[in-house]
């Protein structure tokens, strides 16, 4: 690890997420567009290191490396959310989960405010119209503007279209980071016009020495149940899987235990069935499992139920936001995979 050239310690953020200070300072000093395209997998830090840009970029005394001071005028002003050359284009259903919830969201008491309507996972018209404005005026403190859209993909058609615009002829300071796990997702009108950044997963010991400082027991195993991505592992941990539940799933699942996931959001009880299937049908290819122990797996045979258990989880997933009936669905679901494990060579124990 190189040390930076100056003495000053990294600022916060990326002390909290170590893996980013290189990819953060690659960006700085690679970045040619006025708007770039941060692209890989969600779960790793994507929605971080568009901050980091953005901070970097209205920062008044930067590190020798160009990233952000961490204690100057512009930065405490960032840090607060409260910097008037800084704007977010977030879908309303992420705010509170990532820490920018607006004030007209929160009570008096502090709590969130109920709502009656379900907060959107769209990024609206309205906001982009509000970016339009903001990219007209004058930069407050003279050194950048600068927008993060956070993920683009969840820009609908109407605002991505007024976004286009913006982002072929940037007034000005205006600077934008896109951030998005999806990025086939998005118009090819948009992604043109970005330099993407492409930021993958972070080597296993850094995450595993992450994920042990967040709290996070069993980080081994819920880090491979997450892909790789330290993110997702201890937004799982925090949401309550454990580790021994996970490497229990597939014996469950073999003795048709809906239960086992009947505790767990929809979305994501379909996610970890979807993860067993593939790991299964590795499995009966002689392939080594992504997501499970080795020892914690039964070895299938390639075999008419494991394919049509494949294919139900698929449709499932594609729904999961609007089941019609979750038990039920979870009931059948675990049916099938019991279904297509009864062939299986039990594991040795
Ligand atoms: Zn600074």
């Amino acid at each position: 690890m190189v040390s930076p050239a100056t003495d000053r310690p990294d600022a916060p953020l990326v002390q909290a997420l170590p893996w980013l200070k290189q990819p953060l300072v690659q960006a700085l000093a690679s970045a040619r567009s006025h708007a770039l395209l941060v692209q890989g997998p969600a779960g790793v830090g994507q929605f971080d290191l568009a901050l980091l840009l953005a901070q970097a970029w209205l920062c008044e005394n930067r590190q020798a490396d160009g990233s952000a001071c961490g204690d100057c005028a512009s930065c405490h002003l960032f840090l607060s959310h409260t910097h008037p050359d800084f704007l977010l284009l977030l879908p309303d259903a992420l705010r509170e989960q990532l820490g920018w919830a607006l004030d007209a969201d929160v009570g008096r008491d502090g709590e969130p405010k109920a709502s009656k309507t379900k907060p959107s996972r769209e990024i609206k018209i309205d906001a982009v119209r509000a970016m339009l404005s903001f990219s007209q005026a004058t930069s407050a403190r003279g050194r950048a503007k600068v927008v993060v859209v956070y993920p683009a993909e969840a820009l609908n058609t109407v605002a991505a279209n007024a976004l286009l615009k913006t982002l072929e002829e940037p007034a000005g300071l205006l600077r934008f980071v896109l951030a998005s796990s999806a990025p086939q997702a998005l118009l090819p009108t948009i992604r043109s016009r970005c330099q993407p950044l492409p930021l993958g997963l972070p080597e296993r010991a850094a995450s595993l020495t992450w994920l042990k400082q967040q709290g996070v027991e069993g980080a081994e195993v819920l880090l491979d149940a997450a892909g790789g991505r330290p993110q997702e592992a201890r937004d799982w941990f925090e949401a309550g899987l454990r580790a021994a539940a996970w490497q229990q799933l597939p014996q469950r699942v073999a003795r048709g235990e809906a239960q086992a996931l009947t505790d767990w959001p929809q979305p994501r009880a379909i996610d970890a069935l979807q993860r067993l299937c593939h790991d299964l049908i590795r499995r009966s290819h002689g392939a080594a499992p992504s997501y499970f122990p080795a020892e914690a797996l039964p070895t299938p045979k390639l075999s008419a139920p494991l394919h049509s258990w494949d294919e139900a989880l698929r449709r499932a997933a594609r729904h999961a936001e609007h089941p019609l009936n979750a038990g039920l669905l979870m009931e059948s679901l675990v049916a099938q995979g019991q279904q297509a494990l009864r062939d299986a060579m039990p594991r040795r124990t």
